[in-house]
């Protein structure tokens, strides 16, 4: 394969357009509707100042892209990287809006980031630059109109900066402006192990419609962050065995099962999980590709392409992160067999726990973690079952059956409100 149709593949934006193309022509979406919804609503970029801490200023660019706002404010998180492009938050936008559709939650889809590299960052260099790229979008943002979250590289102070800068022009403090915040300031109980959780929930459900147990299944997860360490700490809490778990700087390997809760103290101690003698070390790509039940990459986008679909051995795959497996690969899994529980279902917990936060902050009452996680695992349960349904109705993989959930839910909605013109 030549370097430009890898190129090609692993462009987020090309991979979104591709599922969502297949799914308006299996959906007969009028040309209209196809057109508003094959584009983003609104594309902000911003160039904005910082002084850094040895005195010089620099200059960085941030983007946030609203991709529909048809359904409720814009929904979706922030990362931080050093390569973030506008075709990346264009497609991580899009999945925000089928997300919040399969899920049936009132919000549109929306997605920031800002090119940075917060390792070589100080704590007060990221503060200042959260705040300056808040104020840039400060009309954009809002309760009723767009409310981000975290993503890659940022975290809940992160989103106490943004609540207290969006604060400080309203002369008024708001706390529904952004979720995935402290508790100690308008956070919901339960929304830090949410898309872990959500990823137990779909996991479980995926085995249960394969009829295989979850007492010793094998689970091999990539990235040992929020989603990954969380969904690995709650499988394991459930039966299952973790026998693999894929970092960017090396993998481990126990077939035995690693033990999470060890894990997490030694990650959280030592910074890496390199080191770790529960398992033996391991090379993290080799790692993806290991006999295993369930594969849940949970890092990053395009781990599963073209290049190593063939040789993925897992039974299911539940997609953790976003966009983890490209188009091509979607193929080549499907082929094989594989049962895919696609993103905007797999990683949805945590922007149904958001929305519980966003509905406590405006109600200005709080509710217990018990209500937060049943009411969490009921939604997403459902969800499954429904996408499931639907793709058994419609002779669709899960993926194509998800979207086409999706982009019925946001076509239907915007037939009845109607174009304005
Ligand atoms: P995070 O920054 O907490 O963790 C990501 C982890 O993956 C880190 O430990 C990092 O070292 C590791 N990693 C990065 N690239 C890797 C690679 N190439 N190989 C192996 N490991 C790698 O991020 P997170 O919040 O856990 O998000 C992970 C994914 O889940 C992202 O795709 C994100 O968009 C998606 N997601 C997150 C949430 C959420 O609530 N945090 C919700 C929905 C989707």
């Amino acid at each position: 394969m030549s370097t430009i149709a890898l190129d090609k593949e692993m462009n987020p934006w090309e991979a979104q357009a591709a599922r969502f193309e297949f799914a308006a022509r299996k959906l007969n979406l009028d040309e209209g509707l196809w057109k508003v919804l094959s584009s983003p609503n609104r594309e902000i970029i911003v160039h904005f100042p910082v002084a850094m801490d040895n005195g010089r200023v620099e200059l960085f660019t941030g983007y946030r892209v609203h991709h529909s706002m048809a359904r409720g404010p814009g929904k979706g998180g922030i990362r931080y990287s050093p390569d973030v492009s506008l075709d990346e938050v264009r497609a991580l936008a899009s999945w925000m809006t089928w997300k919040c559709a399969v899920v049936n939650i009132p919000f549109g889809g929306a997605k920031g980031g800002v090119i940075c590299d917060p390792r070589k960052l100080s704590q007060g260099e990221l503060e200042r630059i959260t705040r300056r790229y808040t104020s840039e979008l400060i009309e954009f943002l809002g309760p009723e109109k767009d409310v981000p979250a975290p993503d890659m590289n940022t975290n809940e102070q992160t989103m106490a900066w943004i609540m207290d800068t969006f604060s400080m022009h309203q002369r008024q403090t708001v706390t529904a402006v952004v979720t995935g915040k402290p508790i100690a300031i308008g956070g919901s109980a339960g929304r830090r192990q949410a898309t872990g959780r959500g990823v137990r929930v779909v996991c479980m459900e995926a085995l249960r419609q394969l009829n295989m147990p979850i007492a010793g299944c094998r689970i091999i997860v990539q990235g040992f962050g929020n989603v990954g360490s969380n969904a690995a700490q709650l499988l394991m809490e459930a039966g299952a065995r973790i026998i693999g778990i894929a970092e960017y700087d090396g993998g481990l390997y126990n077939a035995n099962g690693i033990d999470i809760a060890s894990l997490v103290e030694y990650r959280h101690r030592n910074s890496s999980i390199v080191g770790f003698r529960g398992a033996d070390a391991v090379n993290s790509a080799d790692l993806l590709l290991q006999p295993c039940d369930v594969l849940i990459p949970a890092a990053t986008e395009n781990v599963i392409t073209s290049r190593n679909a063939g040789k993925v051995q897992a039974r299911i795959v539940v997609e953790g992160a976003n966009g983890p497996t490209t188009a091509v690969a979607d193929e080549i899994l499907a082929e094989k067999g594989v049962f895919i529980v696609p993103d905007i279902l797999a990683n949805a917990g945590g922007v149904t726990a958001s929305y519980f936060e966003w509905v406590q902050d405006r109600q200005g009452y709080f509710w217990k973690e018990e209500v937060v996680n049943e009411r969490l695992d009921e939604i997403l349960k459902a969800s499954f079952e429904e996408v499931v349904r639907y793709s058994q109705t419609h002779g669709v993989n899960n993926r194509i059956a998800a979207y086409m959930l999706a982009i019925d839910r946001v076509a239907g909605v915007i037939r009845q409100r109607g174009f304005y013109a």
